[in-house]
């Protein structure tokens, strides 16, 4: 039997024996009680989001220039470092051809046919 469905036995109790205040203080309960229940699930649900970002985090390797997801053996990407390291988004870059990679949200070109440690992406703006 849920915390819910005592408060009501009793509530139904108190009205029987018509203590009034006993009512009113069991009805504030019942709403802390409801109150608390939405809280649990928000926070429930925080933690998921969090957990889920951690679990990216670890996932992510960073080779100089982008970001790449490893699975195991396999690796997906690349993924573009400034969109993740500003909004924390996951954006694919888009093979543009002629050894260069694109990221359709913030349109910086990742020039591949250098090498280096150095940044060497470049906004088109
Ligand atoms: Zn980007």
């Amino acid at each position: 039997m849920s915390t819910l469905d005592n408060i009501q036995i009793i509530y139904e109790v108190l009205k029987k024996a018509g203590n009034i205040d006993a009512q009113k203080a069991l009805t504030d309960l019942k709403e802390q009680n409801l109150k608390l229940r939405e809280e649990n699930l928000a926070f429930k649900e925080q933690i998921k989001e969090l957990e889920e970002k951690l679990k990216i985090k670890e996932q992510l390797e960073f080779d100089g220039r982008m970001y790449w997801l490893k699975n195991g053996d396999t690796k997906e990407g690349p993924y573009c470092h400034l969109c993740y390291e500003r909004d924390n988004k996951l954006i694919h870059l888009l093979d543009a051809s002629d050894g260069f990679y694109k990221c359709s949200a913030c349109d910086v070109l990742y020039d591949i046919r250098k090498t280096g440690d150095t940044f060497q992406g470049f906004s088109l703006e």
